[in-house]
């Protein structure tokens, strides 16, 4: 019995730091609700495993359209920042604004401008890669760190994108829909102080595509 009560102990050790799979063979009744606890154990982890995957998932993205809301993307942009200057790689911003986005919503009602912005994104994950991330920074804005891109490649995105969006269209409430998009684009610089730096001058570019016309990209070189 001394035996076994050590193994037992060793277990129950073991069990502790998460070995699940222990059973307990002999004493009858109490290796059963020995073997039930563990179980139950077993399954308030997944549970729990669970849930956090969930909260997760609800803390870094955007309930209307599945992307990354605009703290994820802060984070991850920041992130980014410090890796690329670290290692002398580079990035680039794409900065995007839907245009007259608010006569959209005053011709077709507020929930029509909402398929418009779930569209854009599904639009917009259909030329990203894989390892891009795209954020939607505030109703109808949205950025889009894409890793290790030069500007060369971000300015062919950013273009095909627009002429997509362009290109669209859209059926809402059986009436067609079109809408364009004012991008601005950026690549990290040398001299760059903080992400902000990046994300201000893309904001720029942004700004002088929406005056020069909108439906248009522009590059901060
Ligand atoms: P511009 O071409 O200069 O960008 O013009 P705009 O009308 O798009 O300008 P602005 O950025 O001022 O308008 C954005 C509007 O988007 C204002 C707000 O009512 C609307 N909006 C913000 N979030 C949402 C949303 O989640 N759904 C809908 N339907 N509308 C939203
Ligand atoms: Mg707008
Ligand atoms: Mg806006």
């Amino acid at each position: 019995l001394q035996a076994t009560l050590r193994h037992l102990a060793w277990q129950t050790g073991q069990i502790a730091k998460g070995d699940f799979s222990q059973r307990v063979e002999f004493l009858g009744e109490f290796s059963q609700s020995f073997n039930w606890m563990v179980k139950q154990l077993e399954a308030y982890r997944q549970r729990i495993l669970g849930q956090n995957r969930e909260l997760e998932r609800l803390a870094t993205t955007d309930p209307l359209t599945g992307v990354y809301n605009r703290r994820y993307f802060m984070d991850f942009a920041t992130k980014e920042f410090l890796r690329a200057q670290r290692y002398s790689h580079t990035f680039s911003v794409i900065q995007m604004d839907i245009d007259h986005f608010k006569k959209i919503n005053d011709a077709y009602g507020h929930s029509a401008g909402d398929e418009v912005i779930k569209a854009f994104t599904v639009n917009c994950q259909e030329v990203l890669r894989e390892s891009d991330v795209l954020g939607r920074i505030g109703g109808e804005e949205f950025s889009i760190i894409l890793p290790e891109t030069e500007m060369e490649g971000t300015l062919i995105v950013a273009e095909r994108f627009r002429q997509a969006i362009a290109d669209l269209a859209l059926y809402v409430d059986e009436q067609v829909l079109h809408f364009t998009v004012s991008i601005g684009i950026t690549s990290l610089r040398q001299d760059d102080a903080s992400i902000d730096v990046v994300l201000k001058r893309a904001d720029d570019a942004l700004y002088l595509a929406k005056n020069g016309g909108r439906n248009k990209v522009v590059s901060a070189a």
